[in-house]
C-alpha cells in the first residue's frame, strides 16, 4: 500500500505532505519522501561558479489571462488489437482512460510525453536472483528513451537523447514498401500550438519499443483569471486512472515486490511475491535454492527501502 499511494501521490505531481500527518504516521515511503524533499531543499545553487538551473516555478512565470490557451488531452491505456481475420469475434479492443492532461499551447510534445505515465516506463529488467538485497536497477524509462507522437500526417520522434532511436524509420520504409504515406518527421519539440490537427481525432503516442496509446486532443479554451496562471503548472494531470497494487500470490497479504520467472519448483511461469515469502521460499541462509529468474515489480526505487541480508547462520 505504502508504495503504491506514494507512486500515485508523485503521478498526480502532489509532493508536499502535510505536517499533520508526518507527525502521526510512520510510513517508510513517508519518511523515505521527508529525507528527499529535504535533500531538494540543500541543492547546490552553483556548480564551478555557473548556476544550476532548476525547474522552479519563477514569479516572472506569470500568464495573463485570455493571452495562451490550454489543450486539454486524453490519453488511453495500451490496448492488444487482433487483425480482423482473427478467428473470435472478441476482438475488439477496450479502450481505457489512462489520464486527462492539460497543456499550454506554448508547451511542447516532449513536456507532454513527460507527463504520461505508463507501468511499462516503471519495469526493472536487471536480473538480481543471486543478490536479491541489491538496490532495484533503473527504470525502462531511465533506459529505454526512444518515443514518438504521430499527429495528422507527421511522425514527432524524441531526439532528446543521442542514443535515442527514430522509431519513424521502419515504419515508414513498411509504409513506402505498399505505397502508403507520405509521411513527415519532426521531433518533440514542436510547440502544441504549432500543430495542425484535428481534435476529438485518435492520434498515437509510442514509447518503450511496442507500447502503443492513443491520444486525443478533445478541448481547447483560453486561461482565465480562475485558472492557475503560472505555466510551470502545466503541463498538469487532471484525472488520472488509479492502479490497484497487487498482493503476493502466497500469502496474499503483502503487496508484490518481486516478479520470478522460469522457476524450477513452481508450476506457473511467472509469480508474485511479496518481500516475506520471496525470502523465505527462494533462499536459505543467503543462498539461492534452485532456478529462477527475480526481477524487482515496477516502483520508484528512490523510494523502496533496500532489504537488509539476515545474519548468516554460523
Ligand atoms: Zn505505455
Ligand atoms: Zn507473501
Amino acid at each position: 500500500m505504502e508504495a503504491a499511494s506514494a507512486e500515485e501521490q508523485e503521478k498526480r505531481g502532489y509532493v508536499n505532505i502535510p505536517e499533520r500527518i508526518l507527525d502521526n504516521i510512520s510510513l517508510e515511503t513517508i519518511k523515505v519522501l521527508k529525507v528527499l524533499s529535504k535533500e531538494a531543499s540543500m541543492k547546490p545553487r552553483h556548480q564551478n561558479g555557473v548556476p544550476i538551473k532548476y525547474d522552479k516555478p519563477k514569479s516572472s512565470d506569470n500568464i495573463k489571462p485570455n493571452e495562451e490557451f490550454l489543450v486539454y488531452i486524453r490519453v488511453y491505456e495500451p490496448f492488444k488489437s487482433h487483425p480482423s481475420s482473427f478467428k473470435h469475434k472478441i476482438n475488439i479492443p477496450i479502450l481505457k482512460l489512462n489520464s486527462i492532461i492539460s497543456i499550454l499551447g506554448c508547451q511542447t510534445l516532449y513536456q507532454l510525453r513527460q507527463k504520461i505515465m505508463c507501468q511499462s516506463d516503471l519495469s526493472i529488467t536487471t536480473e538480481i536472483s543471486e543478490n536479491p538485497y541489491q538496490k532495484p536497477g533503473p527504470m525502462a524509462k531511465n533506459g529505454y528513451k526512444s518515443g514518438f507522437f504521430y499527429i495528422e500526417d507527421t511522425f514527432y520522434n524524441d531526439l532528446s537523447e543521442p542514443s535515442n532511436i527514430d522509431y519513424s524509420n521502419i515504419i515508414m520504409e513498411w509504409a513506402a514498401a505498399r505505397d502508403i504515406g507520405p509521411f513527415k518527421v519532426a521531433t518533440m519539440d514542436a510547440q502544441i500550438n504549432s500543430l495542425c490537427t484535428k481534435f476529438g481525432f485518435p492520434w498515437v503516442y509510442q514509447h518503450q519499443g511496442c507500447c502503443e496509446h492513443l491520444i486525443v486532443l478533445t478541448d481547447a479554451r483560453l486561461l482565465t483569471i480562475d485558472d492557475v496562471l503560472v505555466s510551470s503548472a502545466y503541463p498538469r494531470i487532471e484525472k488520472i486512472r488509479p492502479i490497484s497494487g497487487k498482493n503476493c500470490i502466497y500469502c496474499g497479504m503483502f503487496n508484490v515486490h518481486w516478479i520470478v520467472t522460469e522457476h524450477d519448483r513452481i508450476p506457473h511461469d511467472i509469480s508474485y511475491f511479496c518481500n516475506r515469502c520471496f525470502i523465505s521460499y527462494n533462499y536459505v541462509d543467503g543462498k539461492k535454492v534452485g532456478n529462477f529468474k527475480a526481477y524487482s515489480y515496477p516502483c520508484i526505487p528512490e523510494l523502496m527501502s533496500v532489504m537488509k541480508r539476515p545474519k548468516q547462520s554460523e
